[in-house]
């Protein structure tokens, strides 16, 4: 036997037991006589004790030691004189009788503890060095935790986990298909699933009523932001269901997860459609654990002859702010950072009007030259100013605006501390559009995914004003973070071809593409929906993370590579040659 023991077991209650512990070389202290070793494993951390009298060998081989050693020792558990009260086994330590070296380790290229003098590269390099930190051996075991919990849930509810290919067709979700070379048949490919979609809902055909799958999702996208190309879905699809079945199933996992791993109980989960989630807060993924919502103007507006206003309520565009309360005091230097934050390219306003509404009572703007004071305040009325707010108001077009404004209350927040540490804002977003147009082809796109069942009651604009269809679609937010999609699928093989021939696909593309999913929907395909979680963001809610890097054991760095294997590489040009595959240099 290796060890009796793990590092993080021993208490007062052991004292006197002779123990065998087995674990990593935290720390030795070599002080004249005395030596101290921190011993580490998965559990924890335990105090080795070992003095030179009766132990001269053993005492010899300590001097040994060095960070990250792998060692057994044997020993009695005494009650520590020192007690340390911030590591559970602190009262006790062991006096070390026999000791062994398992391994020796050279000096590890960054110290593990959990403030690590190592920078983020050379941590992914080493990430397996890296996970010997209590900060993420502690994510991955929430991980677990929440993993465990999710399948406790659905277990129950007679669910079933059913594993599904990864070599398979393209199955579309709005990314590029990593694509792999199919050796039997040149010129011929596997996609990797984007999701398992097509394939879950084939499950329900097949009569299996309640899926789900823990599964590598794989998206060839641009590094945009927080993304990983591989990533984890819990993936769910239930048979006979309607939105509302989903809603409360959904919700139920949700609370049991933050039960069993955080010991939280939830409130109900509100609902927020999609189009309110624009107009208020400017984003489909609303932030709610703080008020600050958007108001439009252009009803409220008092006349004057300001051009700007004038103009964009002219264009039929939107006169909209936020009320940044207790603000009021903002200096010049902190207006402007605003104003750049709002003027990014990817935002693109042109400015910020500002009404300051100070404490001694006075109304000072950017537009005093347009608006006299009595104006001002009606325009705090209709934004709920009071002293010491400070109002920041945009007039171009809505989306942009409405964008604009979205960021711009999430920056407030942040500079202002509006989200108290530890609260939780979880709700579904709903009705959201089945189509957008794509502003610079003017092509229509799906919103979700190919699908979604449009509303029956929005059935009737499909081929008039198809942007006015609302889809099945719904997603859940948590602290402002898209953590599951999902939507009631179409199952008629009619509607479905309606939707792929609105997408501008041809007859052909569709066959080829589709033609096996259409195929199945001859056969008797019943009414079903589901969706997926995020399962990496998630995690990182729930671990304080700040990127799904920070919640996965060994993810790629933010250009896609993994730094550990060093991925993608090159391969053996004969292995090229058997795939047919030819490598076109770019110059
Ligand atoms: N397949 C969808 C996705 O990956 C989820 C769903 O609609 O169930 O977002």
């Amino acid at each position: 036997m290796y060890r009796t023991k793990t590092c993080g077991e021993l208490r007062i209650s052991n004292v006197n037991e002779t123990v065998t512990l087995a674990g990593w070389v935290q720390t030795v202290r070599n002080i004249g006589h005395l030596v101290f070793i921190d011993l580490r494993d998965r559990y924890g951390i335990t105090q080795l004790s070992l003095s030179r009298d009766g132990h001269a060998e053993v005492f010899e081989l300590a001097g040994k030691l060095g960070r990250e050693y792998v060692i057994q020792v044997t020993g009695r558990v005494t009650e520590r004189t020192s007690k340390n009260a911030n590591i559970p086994t602190g009262e006790i330590e062991l006096l070390i009788d026999q000791l062994t070296i398992l391994n020796e380790a050279e000096t590890p290229p960054f110290t593990i503890e959990n403030e690590s003098d190592g920078g983020e590269e050379l941590r992914m390099k080493y990430r397996y060095l890296d996970i010997r930190r209590p900060l993420l051996r502690d994510v991955l075991i929430t991980r677990a935790t929440m993993i465990r919990a999710m399948r406790e849930y659905l277990d129950s509810k007679n669910f079933i986990e059913v594993e599904t290919p990864n070599l398979i067709k393209s199955t579309p979700e709005g990314a590029r298909d990593f694509l792999v070379p199919s050796r039997m048949q040149h010129g011929t490919f596997y996609a990797l699933p984007q999701s398992p979609q097509i394939l879950k809902q084939l499950l329900m055909v097949a009569g299996m009523d309640r899926y789900y799958q823990v599964v590598k999702c794989y998206r060839d996208e641009d590094f945009r932001g927080d993304r990983q190309p591989e990533f984890t879905q819990l993936d769910c699809e239930m048979s006979f269901v309607d939105q509302e079945d989903i809603f409360e199933n959904f919700s139920g996992m949700v609370k049991h997860v933050f039960k069993k791993t955080k010991n939280i109980d939830l409130p109900d989960f509100i609902r927020l459609t999609y189009a309110d989630a624009l107009k208020y807060y400017g984003s489909d993924k609303p932030d709610l654990r703080f008020e600050c919502k958007i108001v439009e103007l252009n009803e409220a507006l008092p006349k004057s002859e300001f051009p700007v206003f004038n103009n964009a309520i002219a264009a039929g565009n939107l006169v909209a702010g936020v009320n940044a309360k207790g603000c009021a005091a903002y200096t010049r230097k902190q207006l402007d950072e605003l104003t750049e934050f709002v003027k990014a390219s990817h935002r693109g306003l042109s400015g910020l009007v500002n009404i300051k509404f100070n404490e001694d009572g006075t109304v000072k703007s950017s537009v005093d030259k347009f608006y006299t004071e009595e104006q001002l305040k009606e325009i705090g009325k209709a934004m709920g100013a009071q002293k010491g707010d400070l109002l920041l108001i945009a007039a171009e077009k809505a989306s942009k605006v409405r964008k604009s404004l979205g960021d711009l209350r999430l920056e407030l927040a942040k500079r202002e501390n509006w989200i108290a540490p530890g609260s939780w804002s979880v709700f579904w977003v709903v009705d959201f559009p089945l189509f957008e147009k794509d502003e610079e082809t003017g092509e229509i796109n799906f919103v979700h995914h190919p699908f979604c069942s449009p509303h029956p009651e929005d059935l009737q604009y499909f081929d008039s004003d198809p942007l006015r269809v609302r889809a099945q679609t719904y997603d859940m937010v948590m602290n402002g973070n898209e953590i599951l999609s999902g939507s009631i699928r179409i199952h008629q093989r009619d509607l479905q071809n309606r939707v792929f021939n609105k997408l501008g696909l041809t007859e052909e593309e569709i066959n080829h593409k589709f033609g096996f999913m259409l195929n199945a929907f001859r056969y008797g395909a019943p009414p079903h929906g589901g969706c997926a979680f995020g399962v990496d963001r998630w995690v990182m809610l729930m671990t304080g993370g700040e990127t799904i890097r920070d919640s996965m054991a060994f993810p790629k760095a933010s250009n896609g590579r993994d730094l550990m294997m060093d991925a993608p590489a090159t391969v053996d040009p004969k292995q090229l040659e058997e795939l047919g595959v030819a490598i076109i240099k770019k110059d």
